[in-house]
C-alpha cells in the first residue's frame, strides 16, 4: 500500500481546473518529484495533499485512509507536513524559535524526544547551529530555506512536502539544499518534492511525474527521465 495515493484528483479555482484528473503514488521511503512548467499545477497538487485547497473530484489517500475531508491541521497530526511556500520564516524570531514553531501543532511525547530532534536538525544544518540566536529576517535566502525545512522536520513528518526549495538560491546553495534533501530521505522520511530544477531533482528522485496543463504526461524513474530525449529538450534545456 502506498503511503500517499492521489486518484483522479481534480482541483479548481472557480471555473478553471488547475489540476485535471491526476493519479499518482508515493511509497513509504521514496523521494518523488513533480516537475513541469510554470502553471502546470504542481503547487495546486501539493495544496490538495496538505489540505489547504479542497478537491473538486477524486480522492487523496494517506496510509490507507481517505483524507479528502480531513482538515489541514489534522493532516499535520497524521504526519503530512509542508515546508511553507516562500519559506515563511518568522522575521522577528530567532532561528531556534523558528525551529520550535515546527512542533507547536504536533508536540513531542517527551522533552527528551524533542531535544533529540532539535539536535538532529542542528546536525543536519550546522549553519543554523552557528546562527541559532540570529533573527529570521536577517538570514540569507539559503539559510531561510534551511530553517523552513528544519522547522518542518520538527513536526516529525511521515510525508514531507517541499515546494520549490531551490527557488531563488545560488547554484552552490542549491546543491547543498538538495544534498540535505537526499540525506533526510536516506534517513527514512518520505518526500514529495516540487521542483523547477529538473536536473538536480531528477538525479536525486526515485521516481518523478511530469505535469503539463494540470495532467500527468509522463512518469518514470528519475534517472530514466533524465536520459529521456523529450524530457531533456523540454525541461533540461538540452536539444
Ligand atoms: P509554478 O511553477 O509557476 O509555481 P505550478 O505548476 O505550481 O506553477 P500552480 O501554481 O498549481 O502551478 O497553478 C496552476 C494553475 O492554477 C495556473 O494556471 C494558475 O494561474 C492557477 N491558479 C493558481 N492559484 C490560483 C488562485 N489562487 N486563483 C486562481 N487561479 C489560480
Amino acid at each position: 500500500m502506498p503511503l500517499l495515493e492521489l486518484k483522479d484528483l481534480t482541483v479548481s479555482y472557480g471555473r478553471i481546473e488547475a489540476v485535471r484528473g491526476i493519479s499518482l503514488t508515493v511509497e513509504e521511503g521514496e523521494l518523488v518529484t513533480l516537475i513541469g512548467a510554470n502553471g502546470a499545477g504542481k503547487t495546486t497538487t501539493m495544496r490538495a495533499v496538505s489540505g489547504v485547497r479542497p478537491l473538486s473530484r477524486g480522492s487523496v489517500w494517506f496510509d490507507g485512509q481517505d483524507i479528502a475531508r480531513v482538515k489541514a491541521h489534522d493532516r499535520v497530526n497524521l504526519g503530512i507536513v509542508q515546508a511553507p511556500e516562500g519559506r515563511g520564516v518568522f522575521p522577528g524570531m530567532t532561528v531556534l524559535e523558528n525551529l520550535e514553531m515546527g512542533c507547536y501543532s504536533r508536540t513531542f511525547p517527551t522533552r527528551a524526544a524533542h531535544d533529540e530532534m532539535l539536535e538532529h536538525v542542528l546536525e543536519l544544518f550546522p549553519r543554523l547551529r552557528e546562527r541559532k540566536d540570529q533573527l529570521g529576517g536577517t538570514l540569507s535566502g539559503g539559510e531561510q530555506q534551511m530553517v523552513a525545512i528544519g522547522r518542518a522536520l520538527m513536526a516529525r513528518p511521515r510525508l514531507l512536502l517541499l515546494d520549490e526549495p531551490s527557488m531563488g538560491l545560488a547554484p552552490l546553495v542549491i546543491q547543498q539544499i538538495f544534498r540535505i534533501i537526499s540525506e533526510i530521505n536516506g534517513e527514512g522520511t518520505t518526500i514529495l518534492l516540487v521542483e523547477q530544477n529538473a536536473q538536480q531533482a531528477l538525479s536525486r528522485s526515485h521516481r518523478a511525474y511530469i505535469l503539463e496543463t494540470g495532467e500527468v504526461i509522463k512518469t518514470g524513474a528519475g534517472k530514466d527521465l533524465l536520459a529521456d530525449p523529450a524530457v531533456k529538450e523540454a525541461y533540461l534545456g538540452v536539444a
